[in-house]
């Protein structure tokens, strides 16, 4: 996890989607979505998905600069 390296371990980091904007954070994950705290896109299986908008997970989330 090159990024969250980058950013400094275990502060907030903000992930958006790309494609609709649905974004969560790091520190409290997203129970109305199953996204447990602590998890980044990269953690996710590998066919997660963005539950907004169903792009894949992996690739339609970046972190968003503070
Ligand atoms: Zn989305």
């Amino acid at each position: 996890m090159l990024i969250a390296k980058i950013l400094g371990d275990y502060k907030m980091t903000v992930y958006v989607c790309l494609h609709c904007e649905y974004r969560f954070d790091t520190e409290k994950g997203d129970p109305a979505y199953n996204i447990p705290a602590g998890k980044t896109p990269a953690d996710m299986p590998e066919d997660w998905v963005c539950p907004e908008c169903a792009a894949l997970g992996i690739d339609a989330f970046i972190v968003e600069e503070e």
